[in-house]
């Protein structure tokens, strides 16, 4: 039943395939045109000195959210203690409540970052995410597995908890499309642990984690040298090894357990929700109305997976209503419905490469709808409106300029924890390793080498970082990977983290 013996694999990302558009290289059909795609690569370009402006602000919210509880990064400390050694071995069971997803995996850790596991995955209804359900991912997709010993459970939650000890926390707010207010203030693993004894499954909540901490452990399972782990799905969020003499709001009895350093979850999607720093547009601006959550979770909002088809999805109608691209706006598109541009149509628009940009018209015509419109019986039928060329490739540069203006604001970030951790969690001399999970990470073709790009870009303003990146020669002292054991192994090693905390204790 179980697969063949699977190392939590860290492979590099394949080689990016785009080549990419030069918005010159596009035969405008007027000057108008021209005129108005110029202003959208205005709009959604950040410089050098941009990111390191909203790099420096970071940096400052960081030390923030480390001083005093209630800030807009909120830095919670996940009580995931000290490093792993490699040895960590055992057998347990994980739930992973992302975004889009709910995830079961039995995983056994065989020992210096080989790691055997089984995964179920299941998509979460539109209507859990507001329902008031008594728990809404264990009522929904009970786990059923026959078992005669207590297992050991990884609970990771993607949202916002404030966490008082490595297995139990208090949700602070639902985000990325979730609604459930009756759980706000309570204790996600204390209702799962309910719900597993409601139906006599002999399971034992062990921890309770983010998935960003997840992502961390599993990499640094493999690779010693990992501070940060980086999430890049539905939402965006990042987790960091940091000195717990640094964090100066976290006040713990000294019968807690003990030690020199601690992951940090920090929950930066909500960073300069004041907006202060980011460049945020009217295409954001619309994003964040229709969103459930409107005012929070900005930089989010401008990064991750949930959003980034949406504001293309504004770009582009502001470009049609203006009757500047596309020929008829009139009939009822499927692009008139809001979150109809599902952010996986940009990684295909991404990678395609013909000179008829065919992938993209694949995308346009038989996805949402161009070319062919709804008659009275809500039928498709053929109409003149066909995109043409140059639509095509406008579509492509508007996919390009809102994904890399994702991927190097998320740079930003990572720049800010890694200026923050130089010399103190990681050195000079022998680097740090960036483990990032998450569909849009895995998936967009570009991603990966926009983030690099952008960490070059700020770290080329910065004497004492230059060259740690992609330096012109010798080995990058700032690797960064994907972590493609998908989320079970990082919860399996937390609840395993807890195990050696109670016996810390006795
Ligand atoms: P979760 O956030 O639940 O852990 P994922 O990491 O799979 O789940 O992220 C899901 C998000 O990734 C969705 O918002 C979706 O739009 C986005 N996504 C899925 N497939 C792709 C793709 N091929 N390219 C870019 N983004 C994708
Ligand atoms: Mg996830």
């Amino acid at each position: 039943m179980l697969a063949s013996p699977n190392p939590v694999a860290t492979t590099a990302m394949p080689k990016p395939v785009r080549s990419p558009l030069d918005p010159s290289q596009i035969q405008y059909s007027s000057k108008k045109q021209q005129q108005a795609v110029a202003d959208i690569v205005e709009q959604l370009t950040l410089d050098a000195s941009t990111l390191k402006g909203i790099k420096d602000h970071f940096v400052q919210e960081m030390r923030k959210g480390l001083a005093k509880d209630g800030e807009t990064i909120a830095m919670v400390p996940s009580y995931v203690l000290d490093r792993l050694n490699g040895t960590e071995i055992g057998s347990y069971l994980t739930l992973d409540v992302g975004g889009t997803y709910i995830r079961v995996v039995s995983v056994n850790l065989l020992g210096h970052g080989q790691v055997v596991s089984q995964h179920k995955k299941y998509k979460i209804d539109e209507e859990l995410k507001t329902s008031e359900a008594k728990l809404l991912f264990v009522d929904e997709h009970a786990i059923v597995v026959p078992l005669e010993t207590e297992l050991e459970l990884g609970f990771t939650f993607s949202f916002p908890v404030k966490q008082t000890g490595i297995d139990s926390g208090t949700l602070i707010t639902w985000t990325k499309g979730f609604s459930c207010p009756h759980m706000v203030g309570k204790d996600p693993a204390a209702f799962l642990q309910d719900a597993f004894h409601r139906k006599n499954i002999p399971v034992r909540v062990a921890a309770l984690l983010n998935d960003t901490v997840g992502t961390l452990l599993a990499y640094e399972y493999h690779h010693p040298s990992t501070v940060i782990g980086l999430g890049l799905g539905t939402g965006c969020n990042g987790a960091y090894l940091e000195r717990v003499e640094r964090i100066p709001k976290w006040k713990r009895d000294p019968s807690d357990p003990q030690g020199e350093e601690v992951i940090v979850n920090m929950e930066f999607g909500a960073f300069d929700s004041e907006r202060q720093v980011l460049p945020v547009t009217m295409f954001d601006n619309k994003v964040d109305r229709k969103s459930m959550n409107t005012g929070k979770q900005i930089f989010e909002k401008m990064i991750a997976g949930m959003y980034l088809g949406e504001i293309t999805r504004n770009v582009l109608l502001h470009l049609a209503d203006r009757r500047l691209l596309f020929s008829d706006c009139s009939v009822q598109w499927e692009m008139n419905r809001v979150w109809a541009f599902d952010t996986a149509y940009m990684s295909t628009i991404e990678a395609d490469n013909s000179p008829s940009l065919k992938a993209t018209q694949m995308v346009l015509e038989s996805t949402l709808g161009f070319g062919s419109e709804l008659d009275a019986g809500r039928q498709r039928v053929d109409s003149s409106m066909a995109t043409t060329l140059v639509d095509r490739e406008i579509v492509k540069m508007v996919v390009q300029l809102v994904g890399q203006r994702a991927a190097r604001l998320a740079a930003a970030a990572l720049a800010g924890i890694l200026e923050h951790t130089m010399g103190v969690t990681w050195q000079e001399d022998t680097g740090a390793s960036i483990g990032v999970d998450g569909s849009l990470y895995r998936y967009y073709p570009s991603f990966r080498s926009d983030i690099l790009d952008g960490l070059d870009a700020i770290f080329g303003l910065e004497p004492k970082m230059k060259g740690l990146c992609r330096g012109e020669s010798g080995e990058a002292k700032i690797r960064m990977g994907l972590n493609t054991e998908g989320g079970g192994a990082g919860a399996a090693l937390c609840a395993l983290m807890a195990g050696r905390q109670k016996v810390m204790e006795v």
